[in-house]
Parts: structure tokens; C-alpha cells; sequence
């Protein structure tokens, strides 16, 4: 008797890298920026909570706080581990086995390996060549599949490529379907869709603490939508789902707007620089709107020979051959890289 359910025994599973580095630029994750004050300061244990007790299980507290930090009201917030989780968390409210999933490929793997293990059907709509989308394509489509969920990722991952905000209302002014706008990645790119949720019956925005504040550590996600949104997808969300400790470093965390907003402003400058002398070596790249730049080579193996310098990014070979994203990091991160990038492609030449 086969007893794991049909849905996964074809599962590939997300895997992270596990190779040996000194520059890691393979994950997106930002710079430790806030956690060295966070543990300087301390946790007042028993005067700030009692560890003993079950956690908030409204995170009261901490979305008061991300209300402050993208000036939603906080009863227009859900906050949990990840925002895996709250992707996880919108498959189990509104999608039953065998109902559409509706995205443009390629993009974030988690999409799909949810849908799956839900027994639910998602479908990818192929980008442009250049990675680019066509909204009117994905309107069209949604007439003909009748997804329950359309997932925008926004910037894209692992693409950087920027929907316009236009396209994105244009879409939820088309569509019955919950449409999810994952923001991970927002705070490189500029205007949000958090502010447009009482706008609209069927808008979720999706949000993370593990890109532009550093803390992927911590596992904390949250999402932002209309309250009677909000109040469906909290009968489903697991009682205590976010842990004491998580809820704790991100009301601290997010109290530093500044010094965060500060950090985002040197990544999209390396950004930039970083984008430029891809082009100047003879690389094709794509601009990117995240904190991550996508391009394409053609040297075999380089993931493995850039693992020899130490260096790690991210290889998309399996689904897209010599496709590859790189986290920006810090300058002299990326001129280590660029170093070795170079290095590598001149002795594949000879
Ligand atoms: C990194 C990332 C996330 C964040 O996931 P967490 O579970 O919050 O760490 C979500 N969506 C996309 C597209 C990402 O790249």
C-alpha cells in the first residue's frame, strides 16, 4: 500500500544550497544590520514576557508595529513565520483539490510546491523572452482556467523584473480571483500595493522581515488585506503560530524605518554597479528591481567553479539552462565575484 498521498510522490522538494563558502550570494538575504543592536540590548525575559506562557496569539504588539512601518492598520494584518507560511496558509483557505493556481513562470518555487502538495493545479503563464509579463495575457488566461488564486511576485524572483502598479489594478479590476501580490522584495523597488487593499474585495499583499531587514533567521512574514479577508484566514491559521522570541525581535526591529531604508539605498546602489559590470565583462543581465540581479552564461558548471572561490549564487540550469541569480552584497562582495566571474570566463575561453 502506498501510503504518502498521490500529490507528492513526485515532489521536488526546495533545497538550499549546502556548499562550503566565505561570500554567500545565493539566498537573497540581506546584511546583518539590526540583530547586533537587538542582542546588545537584550531580551528582558520575564519582564517583557513570560516564556512560559503560550505566546500573543493575535501578535497584537508586533502588528501594531509593522501597521507603523507600512502605515496599514493592523487589523489588516497577519503575521507568522514567513512568508511561506502565509502563502501556505492562502492555498489552504481558498483552494480546494484540483482548483487553478494561476502565475507567470519562471518565479518563486514555493508557489508551486504548496499548490502541490495541496492537490491543486497550478498553471504558469511563460514570461517574454526578456522576462518581461503581459498582464492582458493573464487576464485572458484567467477567463479561460478560472483560478482561484492569481500570485504576482513583485519584484520578481528570481527575474528582478517590476510589474507596473497600473497592471496590478488593471488585473484585480478583471478578475474574481484572490489575487496575492508577493512583496517580498518591495522595499528595493518603490510603491507598494498595501495601501490599495480596501481598494479592493480580492487583494492580498504579501510581506517579509528576511530581505531588506536582514532577519531570515528569524522566520517572520506577514500578510495585509481587507479585514473580512483577514478574519476568514485567521479561523484557518494554527492557533500560537508565531513564537514569542520571532514576535519579540520584530517589534524591535521594526522601529529602526531609518537605518533599514538607509541599508536599501546602498543595495540599490550596488545594485546598479553591480548590473553595470556584468555588462562591461560581456554578460547578458536583466534589470532588477530586487536585491538580486538575474543573468545569463553559458560556462558549464558555474555554479561549482564560483563554490571553488567560495563564492555561491544560485543556479536556475534545471529550469531555464544557464540562467543565474546573484544576491547583491556588499561592495566588496561584489567585486570579489566580479573577479572571480571574470577569471572563470577568461579560462573557459583559452
Ligand atoms: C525570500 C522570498 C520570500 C520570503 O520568504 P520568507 O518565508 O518570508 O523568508 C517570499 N517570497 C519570495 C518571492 C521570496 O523570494
Amino acid at each position: 500500500m502506498e501510503l504518502v498521498k498521490e500529490s507528492i510522490r513526485n515532489l521536488k522538494e526546495y533545497v538550499p544550497n549546502n556548499l562550503d563558502y566565505k561570500i554567500k550570494l545565493d539566498a537573497n538575504e540581506g546584511k546583518n544590520i539590526l540583530f547586533k543592536d537587538i542582542y546588545k540590548e537584550g531580551i528582558k525575559f520575564g519582564e517583557d514576557f513570560n516564556i512560559n506562557f503560550y505566546p500573543d496569539n493575535e501578535t497584537t504588539l508586533l502588528r501594531e508595529e509593522i501597521g507603523k512601518y507600512i502605515n496599514v492598520n493592523s487589523a489588516n494584518i497577519i503575521a507568522g513565520n514567513g512568508s511561506s507560511e502565509m502563502i501556505e496558509l492562502i492555498i489552504k483557505t481558498f483552494v480546494d483539490k484540483d482548483e487553478v493556481i494561476l502565475s507567470f513562470t519562471p518565479t518563486f518555487s514555493m508557489y508551486s510546491i504548496f499548490s502541490k502538495i495541496y492537490s491543486t493545479k497550478f498553471i504558469g503563464l511563460k514570461s517574454n523572452k526578456d522576462f518581461s509579463v503581459n498582464i492582458e495575457l493573464l487576464i485572458n488566461k484567467a477567463k479561460e482556467v478560472n483560478p482561484k488564486v492569481i500570485i504576482l511576485c513583485n519584484p520578481n524572483n528570481p527575474t528582478g523584473y517590476l510589474i507596473d502598479k497600473d497592471h496590478i489594478k488593471t488585473l484585480l479590476e478583471n478578475t474574481d480571483s484572490i489575487v496575492v501580490v508577493d512583496e517580498a522584495y518591495i522595499e528595493f523597488a518603490g510603491d507598494s500595493m498595501v495601501n490599495e487593499i480596501g481598494n479592493y474585495k480580492n487583494l492580498i499583499v504579501l510581506r517579509t522581515l528576511s530581505k531588506a531587514l536582514g532577519l531570515a533567521a528569524v522566520r517572520l512574514g506577514y500578510m495585509v488585506s481587507n479585514e473580512k479577508i483577514i478574519n476568514i484566514i485567521n479561523k484557518v491559521r494554527s492557533p500560537y503560530n508565531l513564537n514569542a522570541l520571532t514576535q519579540y525581535v520584530g517589534i524591535t526591529a521594526l522601529k529602526n524605518k531609518d537605518k533599514i531604508m538607509c541599508y536599501v539605498e546602498e543595495v540599490k546602489k550596488e545594485r546598479e554597479s553591480l548590473y553595470s559590470k556584468l555588462k562591461e565583462i560581456g554578460i547578458e543581465v536583466f534589470k532588477s528591481y530586487g536585491n538580486f540581479v538575474f543573468f545569463k552564461c553559458e560556462i558549464i558548471n558555474l555554479k561549482y567553479r564560483l563554490a571553488e572561490y567560495g563564492i555561491l549564487i544560485r543556479d536556475f540550469s534545471e529550469d531555464l539552462k544557464g540562467y543565474f541569480r546573484v544576491t547583491v552584497g556588499s561592495e566588496y562582495e561584489n567585486r570579489e565575484f566580479i573577479k572571480c566571474l571574470k577569471e572563470i570566463k577568461e579560462n573557459a575561453k583559452s
